[in-house]
């Protein structure tokens, strides 16, 4: 393998003879509003995160670059340790974060710098104090001798390819992983007609890691990124390093089997097509959880805020009613139906989460079969319409502001009484209580006010 050098042949842990450009630095915009696609959770972790243990498992890094957007640094961060096991792992490896460009190939050139810097940095510094390090630590300190730079949204890669591909480029100078097409392929012209035929024998669809030798790759770089600044249509020219090696070091890149579970998440339903090849990782326990938490992605469900408020005027000969429970009190909620101000504002909240009106339109006031009517059995009404439309609460919160009597003894009741009307668990549901200090229309005991939030979700 690898790590046989021409001084000894016994075998002993790997040596870090290359640096990892680990780029994250683009927007996710076909991700559909799920969010940055190398930060999306996958196996307790993040995408970025799980790309990131395949490499650094191998032990053959000394240095790792995170490019991240401008200005996203500490979410790169935490995006990157997201799994524990990458802190342990990136114990002895210079961990580097680097704000990416306008483009790629910027994002790369910025990566390269920054390692090359972080090399001469430690070089420096092991020189300074050359009895003070282990020669280990001063090999591990000096340039890498190849780079790989891969793509933060590749996290389904084995170690093995890792392994395969800085051999390859330590060989050859450049290599790069790639399938053969499965379709036939075609080149279009500008009307979308097919121009040329193509054969797929010799058709390779290119994957990351892109594996050079590093001081080579790096002078490739810098003379693409003076070449854009001359020139600035150059600077979209190149989404790939192969093509800047090729170009600028005039060699050839090697090319080696790629892997079909390899795959750059691009659409939300990557996440949920994880191969089952994946298996063959030497990352398997991982991957029966990644299929479990990735197939939940695409499903992620659809959220919906509700808000409601009710008021109703305190008066003698009524019974106080809250939640379908009776306080004992000397007076009660005015009102057309039992004048359950709490009900009624969880009635309203749902019914306005799931846009399907209020408690007005649906139990019109003028209607006589509403009088006095059990407000639990409307609430229930409007929530078998509102799980109808195929929502679930996720919780209920609500407020009841009344001056006297003490609510706190019966919340207990109250609470189970409104998941009991729902049909949840109570601790879905939950109610506190505010007095009105004495002033104004609560703390005069003139009026029981109520406010009930809710979260609705759907898959
Ligand atoms: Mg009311």
């Amino acid at each position: 393998m690898t790590t046989r050098t021409t001084t000894s042949t016994t075998k002993k842990a790997p040596q870090k003879v290359a640096a990892l450009a680990l780029v994250a630095a683009g927007s996710s915009q076909r991700m559909g509003g799920l969010g940055k696609k190398e930060y999306l959770p996958l196996n307790g972790g993040s995408v970025l995160s799980e790309a990131a243990i395949v490499f650094l498992k191998t032990k053959l890094f000394s240095t790792v670059a995170v490019v991240h957007p401008p200005k996203g640094l500490a979410a790169a961060k935490k995006a990157f340790y997201q799994n524990p096991l990458v802190q342990d792992l990136a114990q002895g490896v210079n961990v580097i974060f680097v704000s990416g460009g306008a483009t790629r190939q910027e994002s790369v050139c910025k990566a390269l710098t920054a390692i090359k810097k972080a090399a001469d940095k430690n070089g420096s510094q092991a020189k300074k104090s050359p009895r003070g390090k282990s020669l280990q630590a001063q090999k591990a300190a000096a340039a890498p001798r190849a780079v790989l730079i891969h793509d933060g949204a590749r996290p389904f890669l084995s170690q093995s390819l890792v392994k395969k591909t800085v051999a390859a480029t330590l060989k050859y100078g450049a290599a790069v992983p790639a399938l053969q097409p499965v379709e036939t392929q075609k080149e279009m012209d500008s009307g979308s007609r097919i121009a040329r035929h193509l054969t797929r024998s010799s058709l390779a669809a290119v994957q990351t890691p892109q594996g050079f030798l590093f001081p080579e790759i790096l002078d490739c770089h810098k003379k693409a990124a003076q070449k854009a600044s001359q020139d600035k249509n150059a600077a979209a020219a190149f989404t790939d390093d192969t093509e800047i090696w090729d170009k600028y070091s005039g060699k050839k890149t090697r090319v080696i089997p790629g892997e079909p579970q390899n795959i750059k998440i691009t659409y939300p339903k990557d996440l949920g097509a994880t191969p089952p090849a994946a298996a063959s990782s030497g990352h398997k326990d991982n991957f029966v959880q990644d299929q479990k938490s990735a197939a939940a992605l695409p499903a992620r469900p659809t959220f919906r805020i509700g808000l409601g408020t009710d008021l109703h005027r305190l008066v003698a000969g009524r019974k106080l009613i809250l939640g379908g429970v009776v306080l004992p009190f000397d007076k009660g909620e005015d009102g057309h139906s039992d004048g359950d101000a709490l009900l009624h504002a969880i009635t309203d909240a749902l019914l306005g989460a799931a846009a399907l009106g209020d408690i007005g339109s649906y139990f019109p006031p003028e209607d006589k079969k509403w009088k006095d009517a059990d407000s639990a059995k409307l609430l229930r009404a409007a929530w078998n319409d509102v799980r109808a439309a195929g929502w679930r609460l996720e919780n209920l919160d609500c407020v009841v502001k009344l001056q006297a009597p003490k609510f706190l003894p019966h919340r207990q009741s109250v609470r189970e009484r409104i998941a009991k009307i729902l049909g949840v668990e109570i601790e879905r549901v939950f109610v506190k209580a505010k007095t009105g200090e004495r002033v104004g229309l609560v703390g005069q005991s003139l009026v029981v006010e109520t406010e009930a939030v809710c979260l609705l979700s759907k898959n």
